[in-house]
């Protein structure tokens, strides 16, 4: 390609609203424009690098035994209405009529039209199992598009159905995806980890994201420094401290705290630290006060209390909860509450003793207050916010946060859509049994934004050779000495034609801008041909990922080239 020719503008300044460098570099690369918001058109090296990744994804999926397909973007509303999620997706779905007033969708994901298609096809158990996948343009209208490609209205993605027969085909399949997903992240380029995704408040769902590490990120994962274990922060554990070793047990103490409602005000007052002190916090669980206990110097994590209480609705006490059902504010204990309180202890109650905590009564705590002995406690759960440090629950590693963007995401389904559509295949016994389902999802445009946000400098965007739109640029750098342009035209044929894909900048532009052109598009090689250069019988080398620059003699430097190119990230 030549670059006089190359339908791209770089430009020196992104737009104001961009406000990620993913965003920034992409825009001022000329590899994608925007239409209107969440919208955008790819431009000739942006679609380059999204095809790679669409070839990188069909490769691996392909492997995987899935089997290509194609699905319709407009999908009719009924399957919809049928599953209840015409009503749960409600506007995020762009939703419209046909001149006879039927009513349909853009696809924002495949389920409904999947599920039926194989069941019309596969219908007994010797078929199965089948994976089929496809990569095609989805639509969800977003409230807030922003980010760039993170969070858009149109965008390219890989998803995949698996169809099983009983749940243990079910978790073979999603364990071939999960293979291929690491392969395919790998092969991008991508820092990521397989993060366990909160399994929501009905539980027992298996599904993992797969998150990019970028300190942009919207969601918050805790990962062990030390093995595979991640999870989303609202489903993260720790390993719960060993449980405290006899010893001896202080009388219980009423103290008078005037004024002193909070953990630190009590803390300061008595010279002891938090973790000596014991939170009681109070929710209400569809009616029902719920006392949760964890040590002072921990914060309790609501997603867990409401796992705990599952299906009641809980929340936390609201001012009036408290006068309302007996309880003192900013005062609260454990002791003595009465039998229809549930009383739930995190597992880190256990590894303190003679606690001190709220007397249930205005300006008084209580000093040595020790489980069984002065209050009970009904259930021991994980009721814990992770935080830094917290030892891994897995190995003796400690566990670090991070944030994250979620490239892919896998779901194990099992019946949810194949019984709500009646979609069943007959058993070997000759029953009809619904599909045991999986849905694997990769988002394109995502997966480039992450990529780019894990790999760039001030100067621009440096692709894993993987992603880039082409191999290498050559630059002459003064167009007007005939010996220059001749060695880079000659050095351009000879890599195109041993199968580098290359670019020759053939504007008529200064050195300079050529450079800054070709850092900011990030070719991971740059060949620099210059007058001084030719005169010595050399060109200069410049890998992109790494910064380094070598010489190497005008006779061999496409050799040369093409071996820095195959070391080259
Ligand atoms: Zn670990």
């Amino acid at each position: 390609m030549r670059m006089s020719k190359l339908f791209a503008r770089t430009l020196r300044e992104a737009p104001s609203e961009a406000e990620v460098v993913s965003h920034k570099l992409l825009i001022r690369a000329a590899y994608i424009r925007k239409l209107m918001a969440g919208v955008y058109s790819w431009l000739p090296l942006g679609w380059r690098t999204l095809r790679k990744v669409e070839a990188i994804i069909r490769e691996e999926m392909d492997a995987s035994g899935a089997q290509e397909v194609r699905l319709p973007i407009i999908l009719p509303a009924d399957p919809w209405k049928v599953t209840g999620r015409w009503e749960t997706y409600g506007e995020l779905m762009f939703k419209l009529k046909d001149r006879h007033e039927r009513e349909m969708g853009l696809g924002p994901t495949h389920e409904e039209a999947v599920t039926p298609l194989v069941a019309g096809e596969f219908t007994s158990y010797r078929d199965l199992p089948v994976n089929l996948y496809q990569i095609e343009w989805k639509y969800r209208d977003e409230f807030r598009p922003r980010f760039g490609l993170l969070r858009v209205r149109e965008f390219l993605m890989k998803d995949a159905y698996s169809f099983d027969r009983d749940e243990e085909g079910m978790r073979a399949s999603y364990a071939a995806m999960v293979e291929a997903y690491r392969q395919i992240f790998g092969r991008c380029g991508l820092d990521y980890r397989v993060v366990e995704a909160d399994p929501g408040q009905i539980g027992g769902d298996v599904n993992h994201e797969f998150m990019a590490l970028a300190p942009i990120g919207e969601d918050e994962f805790v990962y062990c420094e030390n093995c595979d274990y991640a999870a989303d922060i609202e489903a993260a554990t720790s390993r719960p401290p060993e449980p405290a070793a006899d010893g001896e047990l202080e009388p219980a103490t009423k103290i008078q705290t005037p004024g002193r409602s909070t953990i630190q005000a009590v803390s300061e007052l008595l010279g002891r630290p938090a973790s000596a002190l014991m939170k009681c916090i109070l929710y209400d669980a569809g009616g029902r006060s719920v006392a949760v206990l964890i040590p002072g110097d921990r914060e309790v994590n609501d997603d867990k209390v409401a796992r705990a209480m599952w299906p009641a609705p809980v929340r936390l006490f609201e001012d009036e909860d408290f006068a309302a059902r007996g309880f003192v504010k900013g005062y609260v204990g454990p002791q003595g509450l009465p039998a229809d309180v549930t009383i739930i202890a995190d597992h880190s109650v256990r590894a303190g003793r003679n606690w001190v905590t709220g007397a249930n009564e205005v300006d008084h705590h209580v000093s040595g207050a020790n489980v069984d002995r002065d209050f009970r406690v009904d259930r021991w759960e994980d009721v814990a916010q992770v935080r830094l440090g917290d030892p891994c629950p897995r190995c003796e590693g400690s566990l670090r946060l991070a944030k994250g963007i979620v490239v892919g995401h896998t779901y194990q389904l099992g019946t949810r859509y194949s019984k709500a559509l009646k979609a069943t295949f007959v058993d070997e016994d000759g029953t009809e049994q619904p599909y045991q389902m999986g849905c694997y999802g990769i988002g394109l445009p995502r997966t480039i934004a992450a990529v780019v946000e894990q790999a760039n400098d001030e100067a621009g965007i440096k692709w894993p050779k993987a992603l880039a739109p082409y191999d290498a640029v050559v630059i002459p750098t003064n167009m007007d000495v005939p010996e220059v342009v001749d060695a880079a035209e000659r050095l351009y044929g000879e890599l195109g034609s041993s199968g580098v894909e290359v670019v020759v900048d053939d504007r008529e532009e200064s050195a300079g801008v050529k450079c800054a052109d070709a850092d900011l598009i990030g070719y991971p090689l740059q060949v620099v041909v210059g007058k001084r250069g030719i005169q010595a019988g050399k060109v200069d080398l410049k890998v992109r990922a790494t910064g380094v620059r070598t010489e190497a003699p005008l006779d061999g430097a496409a050799r040369s080239a093409k071996d820095l190119l195959g070391a080259a990230p």
